[in-house]
């Protein structure tokens, strides 16, 4: 449609070079341009040429010191996309890939997930191009210390509150809400996913994997099935897979792989609970790589791939963006897969979500299926306002209830003139109408 050309345009020319950040907004633009055409008001609104647009954008140095007396410095970010339903959340990246285009990306994708969760919460992603791989804890707690040094004049538990993602996790988390509260002499809940003795929420560790699990229960329920007995290809080996891989062994499933930046491990017999526990020490005590499972317990392991090879029923793309592209979409049907779902953001390129969609492949966007996580981070935020915590099994009971309620978003605005159901189509609609309604209701803002 020359409509979307001439936006997108418009979109490249105003964010030259990021390319990640240009992939996301597309993949909106191509369903809410057609869907704004039936709602003039949106149109005229300039819903969409406000929503591309970041609210505030925040760039810093972090210098730090290595365990060697070396001086280092990083670029740290906050990107606080959009407030109109919410104050600013999601996570922070630490990574080498991090830059503007991965975070504009990342919080633009935010937006629409947590419009989803139907919990009040805006959109923003935060990071800095730091890689956790190989320091010191002493090292990294420098780092976290520098970081929120210059982050904790931007953000508060009523405006913008930070979370973990890839390369932050429960130390990272703890570390700078401890320096936080050191710079504002303040207790309050500023980061979700913090630890269970000083304010986090139960489930929060699992969320985002358990919620993928309960998505695809939802999703293969369209097609009189279940996750019972499937045999399951995951990419990634950190805290989204992680939970991924425990709540598909308690449903009964068979998940052969896993992989990080090095390879990928194959076990045929799957993964069981012993399997896992070494997983669980592996990635988040000992901090090692995926190989040393394949060394441990004799399976196969493939240097620099990523599992999409693998024969299965379902794929879970849990590791980053783009690591699964067009030939792997392929490739996956080929072998026999019916059902993929993102854990990750963004993983599936944006050739691989035309091949699953034009072959009726259930699929599901990660602003949808990987929305637990940040759910619970809501969960987390209200119970730190209430100066209360929840049991595991009522967080867990919202959790699956968020999910369901999300999926059933996805059906309500997701169906396409032939009949088809498009998760793409549905997540994002769903996601825009609340933000959009609130943003016509707060003016030219
Ligand atoms: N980083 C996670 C996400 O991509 C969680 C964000 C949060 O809990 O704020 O949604």
């Amino acid at each position: 449609m020359d409509s979307i050309q001439a936006f997108m345009s418009r979109v490249i020319s105003r964010n030259p070079g990021e390319n990640e950040f240009h992939q996301a907004v597309h993949e909106v633009a191509e369903t809410i341009i057609p869907f704004a055409e039936t709602r003039p008001v949106y149109k005229k609104a300039k819903i969409l040429e406000r929503i591309v647009e970041p609210e505030r954008v925040i760039i810093f140095r972090v210098p730090w010191m290595t365990d060697q007396g070396e001086i280092e410095v990083n670029r740290g970010y906050r990107v606080q996309m959009n407030s109109a339903i919410g104050p600013y959340k999601g996570g922070l990246r630490f990574h080498p890939s991090v830059n503007m285009s991965t975070l504009k990306f990342l919080a633009f994708e935010q937006i629409f997930k947590n419009s989803l969760t139907q919990l009040p919460m805006g959109g923003g992603k935060g990071g800095a191009d730091f890689d956790p791989k190989g320091k010191s804890d002493r090292e990294v707690m420098m780092f976290c210390q520098s970081f929120m040094t210059e982050l904790f004049r931007h953000i508060s538990s009523d405006n913008d509150i930070p979370a973990g993602d890839i390369g932050v996790g429960a130390r990272e988390i703890g570390y700078l809400f401890g320096q936080y509260k050191r710079l504002k002499n303040e207790f309050t809940g500023v980061l979700t996913g913090k630890g269970a003795s000083y304010g986090g929420s139960l489930i929060r560790p699992e969320a985002t994997g358990y919620g993928v699990v309960y998505f695809v229960e939802q999703m293969l329920k369209l097609r009189k099935s279940s996750i019972k007995g499937k045999t399951i290809v995951i990419s990634g080996s950190g805290n989204v897979a992680q939970y991924t891989l425990e709540k598909c062994l308690e449903l009964g499933a068979k998940v052969v792989t896993l992989s990080d930046s090095g390879g990928y491990i194959y076990d045929e017999k799957g993964i069981d609970a012993e399997k896992f526990a070494y997983i669980m020490h592996l990635k988040n005590e000992s901090r090692g790589r995926i190989k040393s499972y394949a060394d441990k317990f004799g399976c196969t392991y493939v240097e620099g791939k990523r599992p999409w090879e693998v024969p299965c029923d379902i794929a879970l793309p849990n590791a980053t963006q783009n690591e699964l592209n067009e030939e792997d979409a392929k490739l996956l049907i080929k072998n026999g897969c019916m059902c993929v779902a993102e854990g990750a953001n963004m993983p599936c390129t944006p050739e691989a979500i035309a091949v699953f969609e034009n072959n009726d492949i259930l699929y599901s966007p990660g602003k949808a299926a990987n929305a637990g996580g940040v759910a619970v981070s809501g969960l987390e935020m209200s119970q730190n306002s209430l100066r209360l915590s929840w049991s595991r099994e009522e967080v867990d009971h919202k959790l699956q209830e968020i999910m369901f309620n999300i999926h059933a978003t996805c059906t309500k605005y997701g169906y396409k003139p032939d009949g088809r159901l498009s998760y793409v189509q549905g997540a994002n609609i769903g996601g825009f109408v609340r933000v959009a309604d609130a943003m016509l209701a707060q003016g030219i803002v």
